[in-house]
């Protein structure tokens, strides 16, 4: 690979990492932490500087811009978006490592903590060996996820800007916030935004195309008990910490996330608390298939229902609520987005790999707005801890695959 292609890609990666951009489940405003509007003003004036046209921070924190077509004949309007927000782990002082022509052996992240990259661990790094590997320092996360997404777009026009020989047709681009905590997506516009169909560059290892995720729920239990002096409880006391266990004992045993894979569905018990009192049980409900899914939800409503009968009374509240959908419901009807990523990495010798998401992006949101929206690799692995890395080599594959995906876009 022609590593002197994309001449800013390691440098600005690098500058992109070091911001803490770590969103907060727990804040109410938008975007979730201030750090990301920050960067977000600083992406804006990157963009700026290339030279791409309809530049602008919108009221949910999306940065968009747009590289005009240079063609007459009318071609569709691509999209590529990618998220600024790290998820919950510690984003403060992140100082990426860089291990050149990497040999394939342990990786020593921190010296003093002995925190080590081990390939008996994590035997994906066997895929790298004489690539140029970035690491942390073992004591944050780095922010790969999703910085190599936005900085793979940014290459992309660039390179496109800089060869003007190459025909293209309008192409959008957005960076938004708080995707790690699912809200980010619920703020995008679609109709703002003008495409035709878009991918998020937020996969994993080089080939990762995806089109199909989870539909989600989260299930919440609140559970009213009668506290009264164990003493003289008989008859009286209804313990809401017992009806928390009945209620998890009820729940399917092999439907869970450490016994399920591929297109398997599951129920997994996110939190709970209780006393005497009062509790609290929380599940979030995942399945790919919209009957199952559905039948998921019903499971849980009769569960409530059940309870609350052998008590005579409403010990459990249920709240229920749908998360996100499947997208591949939405993409079915537009294949060809699917297609023309596939063969843009076949072009490229990539071989696609195709599976489905256990869990959603925000194209999962997006793709119901009305944009197909599939997921493309953006190259990293191990995101979210202090694992996480990514190859330059990844990185700059998948700006080809942008590039390539744009040229055969224009010849459609
Ligand atoms: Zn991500």
């Amino acid at each position: 690979m022609d590593s002197k292609k994309y001449v800013t890609l390691k440098e600005r990666f690098l500058k992109y990492v070091k911001f803490n951009t770590r969103s907060d489940e727990a804040s109410e405003t938008i975007p979730s932490t201030p750090s990301q509007m920050e960067f977000a003003k600083m992406l804006k004036k990157e963009l700026e500087e290339l030279g791409l046209s309809n530049i602008f921070i919108n009221k949910a924190c999306f940065v968009n811009a747009t590289l005009p077509s240079n063609i007459d004949k009318k071609v569709a309007t691509i999209g590529f978006i990618a998220h600024m927000d790290t998820a919950d782990f510690n984003a403060e002082g992140i100082n990426p490592q860089i291990v050149e022509n990497y040999d394939g052996k342990d990786i020593v992240l921190n010296k003093e903590q002995n925190i080590v990259l081990k390939v008996d661990e994590f035997p994906n790094l066997k895929n790298y060996i004489s690539e140029t590997l970035i690491t942390t320092d073992g004591t944050t996360l780095l922010g790969a996820d999703d910085k190599s997404g936005i900085v793979e777009i940014i290459e992309a026009v660039n390179y496109l800007k800089e060869h003007p020989e190459i025909k293209h047709g309008d192409i959008k681009i957005a960076f938004g916030p708080d995707e790690e905590i699912g809200r980010g997506a619920d703020y995008f516009d679609v109709k703002e935004f003008a495409a035709d169909y878009a991918y998020t560059m937020d996969g994993g290892p080089v080939g990762e195309l995806e089109y199909e995720s989870f539909n989600a729920a989260q299930a919440k239990f609140k559970i009213k008990g009668v506290s009264v002096h164990p003493g003289t409880a008989k008859g009286k006391m209804i313990n809401a910490s017992l009806i928390a266990s009945e209620i998890i004992e009820m729940f399917p045993k092999d439907e869970v996330p450490e016994k399920t894979e591929g297109y398997e569905g599951f129920y997994f018990l996110d939190e709970m608390k209780s006393n005497c009192e009062e509790g609290e049980v929380v599940y979030i409900i995942r399945d790919h298939d919209k009957a199952k899914f559905l039948a998921k939800k019903e499971f849980v409503k009769e569960l409530v229902e059940k309870i609350n009968k052998k008590y005579g009374r409403e010990v459990v509240k249920l709240e229920l609520k749908d998360e996100y959908y499947n997208m591949g419901e939405i993409i079915k009807d537009h294949m060809y987005v699917v297609d023309i990523a596939k063969q843009a990495m076949e072009n490229l010798g990539i071989k696609p790999i195709i599976k489905p998401i256990r869990g959603g992006t925000d194209g999962s949101k997006i793709s119901f707005m009305g944009l197909p929206t599939p997921n493309i690799f953006a190259g990293g692995e191990n995101f979210h801890g202090k694992y996480e890395f990514v190859a330059l080599e990844s990185m700059e594959k998948a700006t080809d695959v942008i590039v390539e995906i744009i040229k055969l876009n224009a010849e459609r």
